[in-house]
């Protein structure tokens, strides 16, 4: 068996979640936030080979673009050898076992492991498996391991003007301790590897409370009723559990043992079990709707939350407004017209978005936004940064009017097209 230290974690997590990926790895979702992902952790695992100074990057390619295991596995021996301080992606195998060290770094009698995420917490049980497995390896291979270290984003950092201080920027976490309780389980996580994958056969496994966010519960949850119990609106994923296990299912199975109470809850089962259609509360909308005044503006913004900060003054993850779509009519019965803001790329967008949205939309007129938290909260950030349009800003994010309401009250409800028009 070859097992790489994502396989490892992989069945660390859920064994089937391992077997899903090997034998259908179609079923794996692979959406642009998961490779946004990818490239924030490149970016981030880059930068982190310059925390203790110069380093050697080990990494090698074969000719079709695969990493060349054996070969980083020798310049791995070669640069240890050496006495190089600090090795990128250090590569070790033991008897089909492979983990690339993102950062191994020489110490006094021995070698210390460096992970590094692109995440802000550097305590999650999966990281732990993780370097635990990789100390596992590394110790089998005849490494002496003086130190396990997780390096994560600190998020109190903030860019000054003088440019990304990158010691400042990563928090170092020493699971040293937690590495070493660890060892003890490797070997069973190895052994459930080897039965699961090593087998064509799916694992029957029952669904739990982590198997709703997980993203393999498309595939996993495909015997069941759509919809089901899962699709409920806000109901606790310890009740979904719950009712799933007493065999309380679809709609049907849970109108017949009367266990939901919450209105919304029933009417999102009632519609749907007798077709009722749309659902509305006509008085709550019209008072709604009577708040809504000409000239009416229509907001929508777009941010990214680079990892690695770019705007001085911001922190990792910071949210950066750099684009937002404005409609507008200004009479009633008058034509929808359209007005839009996109930032340079490579720029820090702040004072243009800003000065484009005073430019935009008058102070004194009625704007609405979906889910308006959002934008209000943006603006009040430019409003903060930028004074001398802080009166503007600040009217603009008074004016909004949430066209989520209506819906997240329940005032308006239909069952097409995915019966989940609930927000
Ligand atoms: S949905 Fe549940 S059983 Fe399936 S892979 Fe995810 S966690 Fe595992």
């Amino acid at each position: 068996m070859y097992l790489s230290k994502s396989i490892y974690v992989r069945v660390w997590s859920c064994p089937k979640g391992a077997w899903i990926s090997k034998y259908y790895p179609e079923a794996v979702p692979q959406d642009e936030g998961k490779m946004n992902r990818f490239r924030t952790g490149d970016e981030v695992g880059d930068l982190a080979r310059g925390l203790f100074g110069p380093s050697v990057n080990v990494t090698a390619y074969m000719e079709d673009g695969k990493l060349d295991l054996p070969r980083m596995i020798r310049n791995t021996e070669e640069e240890m050898a050496r006495g190089t301080e600090v090795i990128c992606e250090a590569a070790f195998s033991y008897e089909g076992l492979y983990c690339a060290v993102d950062l191994l770094r020489k110490e006094k009698g021995g070698w210390a492991i460096y992970e590094v995420k692109s995440s802000s917490d550097g305590l999650q049980d999966k990281y732990i498996a993780d370097v635990s497995y990789q100390k596992y390896v590394l110790e089998h291979c005849g490494v002496k391991v003086t130190g396990v270290y997780l390096v994560c984003i600190d998020t109190d950092y903030v860019l000054g003007p003088e440019g990304l201080d990158v010691r400042s920027f990563f928090r170092i976490n020493d699971l040293g301790e937690q590495a070493a309780a660890e060892q003890a389980t490797v070997p069973g996580v190895l052994e459930t590897a080897e039965r699961v994958l090593s087998s064509e056969e799916e694992p029957q496994t029952e669904l739990s409370e982590e198997c709703k966010g997980c993203e393999l519960f498309p595939w996993c949850g495909r015997h069941l009723p759509s919809p089901s119990v899962f699709d409920l609106y806000r109901l606790q994923k310890k009740k979904m559990i719950e009712y799933y296990r007493q065999g309380l299912v679809s709609y049907a199975d849970l109108d017949k043992a009367g266990v939901i109470r919450n209105a919304t809850q029933k009417r999102q089962m009632d519609y749907f079990l007798n077709d009722l259609g749309t659902y509305t509360e006509p008085e709550k909308i019209r008072k709604f709707l009577g708040q809504l005044t000409y000239p009416l503006y229509f907001l929508d913004f777009e941010t990214m939350m680079p990892a690695v900060p770019f705007c001085v003054g911001t922190h990792p993850f910071a949210q950066i407004p750099f684009q937002y779509s404005l409609h507008y009519i200004e009479h009633e019965g008058w034509e929808l017209k359209h007005r839009e803001f996109l930032a340079e790329s490579g720029t820090d967008p702040r004072r243009a978005i800003a000065e484009a949205l005073c430019r935009d939309i008058p102070a004194d007129v009625c704007v609405t936004a979906y889910n308006k938290r959002f934008e209000c909260g943006r603006i009040h950030e430019l409003a903060e940064i930028f004074p001398d349009l802080a009166d503007h800003l600040l009217a603009i994010e008074g004016n909004i009017v949430d066209l989520l309401e209506p819906f997240q009250k329940g005032w308006y409800y239909n069952t097409e097209p995915t019966n989940l028009t609930y927000i």
